[in-house]
């Protein structure tokens, strides 16, 4: 499959199925956490960056094929990169709300939703989950590095508007880096900005995966605790800092984990929650995978990452 990965367990939705519009890493930031890599592309043009028909064949592949051990509960436009990016979005969107009566979940990083355009190719989708992690214009450059044409003004505002005119769910990410967008004044600049946008709730994140810059470090629950105290409406903490291992039923697969370790990586125990699997058979095919080079191992904060190699 070159479009769509999982389902997945995802914490936040459910068993999810991933859909990524672009083929090559492709983004209107290149921020300093992104654990998908350099930006090679970081540009605001919208094109049909991938054959939206492939897309939408895929996805009616992936429709037919469905297991009943797996049922898919929300298509996640998700992946390589800012899929608002891709003129398509709108389309693919509607495809799926036809074919299926599941909700679609779009993750961006808002910086396209100042576009009527783009707002008018997300009202179909069920959640919409944008980033804002900085409401400073010095911290929000630091962070998320964006291409010229992106203003944190623009940004905020279409944030506003999406959410004025927008009737699913609205979740809005801040993910927190230490030193970067973590001082009282930052806190302060997004609590205004979140009383602006008014979302249904915001999900608080810190630096979880290996970022792209090692300088980009996380801060602590409690501190994400604090955060969360002084933004208003409902927060929601998302990063998992319990590192307790969960039992799970099914055995490993190793194409199946390789898959995953594609599109970014992960601990043992976030391939055996994604997969439903089982630790002891993901641990031996993990250990199998990188004798043969497939996958290689990091470590990040204490913890062991595998990637595809
Ligand atoms: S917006 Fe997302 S994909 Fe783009 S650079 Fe930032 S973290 Fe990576």
């Amino acid at each position: 499959m070159k479009y769509t990965f999982g389902p997945v367990n995802s914490r936040r939705l459910g068993l999810s199925l991933g859909i990524d519009l672009l083929a090559d890493k492709t983004c209107s930031f290149n921020c300093i956490y992104c654990e998908i890599g350099a930006s090679p592309r970081v540009t605001c043009d919208r094109k049909e960056y991938t054959p939206t028909a492939e897309i939408i064949a895929e996805i009616d592949r992936v429709i037919r094929n469905q297991s009943g051990s797996k049922p898919i509960d929300v298509f996640t436009v998700t992946g390589n990169g800012e899929p608002t990016l891709h003129s398509g979005l709108g389309k693919i969107i509607h495809h799926i709300k036809e074919k299926t009566d599941k909700p679609v979940a779009v993750l961006t990083n808002g910086s396209l939703l100042h576009r009527a355009d783009v707002r008018k190719d997300l009202f179909e989708a069920d959640i919409v989950i944008p980033s804002l992690d900085a409401a400073l214009e010095g911290s929000f450059r630091k962070i998320n590095r964006p291409a010229p044409c992106n203003t944190l003004g623009e940004i905020i505002e279409g944030l506003v508007v999406f959410s004025q005119e927008f009737t699913g769910k609205l979740w809005l990410e801040i993910l927190i880096v230490k030193g970067i967008n973590d001082t009282p004044e930052d806190i302060l600049a997004l609590q205004k900005a979140v009383t602006k946008i008014k979302p249904d709730m915001v999900q608080l994140n810190t630096v979880a995966r290996p970022p792209l810059e090692k300088y980009a470090h996380p801060v602590s629950q409690k501190e994400l605790e604090h955060i969360a105290e002084e933004l208003p409406g409902k927060v929601e903490i998302i990063v998992d800092f319990s590192q307790k291992k969960k039992e799970h039923t099914r055995n490993a697969n190793e194409p199946e984990i390789l898959h995953v370790l594609q599109r970014r990586p992960c601990t043992a125990s976030d391939i055996c929650e994604a997969l439903n699997l089982d630790t002891d058979s993901t641990e031996k095919a993990l250990l199998h995978l990188e004798r043969s080079g497939s996958i290689t191992k990091t470590e990040h904060q204490g913890r062991k990452y595998y990637s595809a190699s």
